[in-house]
């Protein structure tokens, strides 16, 4: 199976999430979102189709990673290669955040024709749902770029009928990845 990425995983990123983390760019966006910074990654024809064996080569490499985020562009436009990617990483002990223009309410409708789209969904512990908002925008708004985007507690969230935000604590934190052991 094969992804198509904007860029080279890049690793050590701390502002995609908590901790330090590799972020994984994934091209094609149907949003459009007025004031969007990439719009580079919009293209469905644009980056470079990987296979997805080579990203898990590379997490298996990875040192002193808390989690993997998925960004873009939109990583639910390929959802069935992201969670393939997402399951794995999960497996090293990495936790999964994932950036989407959808809200988590219009995926779990697109889920109900695309299976993918829970799978992934199932591997993510936080979302950011919904679309930049040039009107919105804040800097003061963790891990977003504007106000109407939402840090979803994707687990507790699917586990109900309603949508939990993500609460930022420390032990959110818990364990490096080094080499092919976990440190807690
Ligand atoms: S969803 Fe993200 S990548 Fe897509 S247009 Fe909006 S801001 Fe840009």
């Amino acid at each position: 199976m094969k992804i198509r990425l904007a860029a080279d995983l890049q690793k050590d990123s701390i502002v995609d999430g908590p901790g330090i983390r590799t972020v994984i760019w994934t091209q094609g966006c149907p949003h459009n979102c007025f004031g969007c910074h990439n719009p580079s990654t919009h293209d469905f024809n644009g980056g470079e189709l990987i296979d997805i064996d080579l990203i898990k080569e590379e997490i298996d490499d990875l040192v002193f990673q808390n989690g993997i985020t998925f960004s873009g562009g939109d990583p639910m436009c390929q959802a069935d290669a992201c969670y393939e990617i997402a399951k794995y990483a999960t497996t090293k002990g990495l936790n999964i955040w994932c950036y989407t223009g959808y809200t988590f309410e219009q995926l779990l409708e697109l889920g109900k024709k695309k299976k993918g789209i829970l799978d992934f969904l199932s591997c993510i512990d936080v979302l950011v749902d919904g679309k930049f908002m040039m009107e919105k925008r804040s800097l003061d708004a963790k891990y977003c770029g504007s106000t109407n985007q939402r840090l979803i507690d994707v687990k507790k969230s699917l586990a109900s009928s309603k949508v939990y935000l993500w609460e930022d604590s420390s032990s959110n934190i818990i364990s490096f990845k080094r080499n092919k052991h976990i440190y807690v």
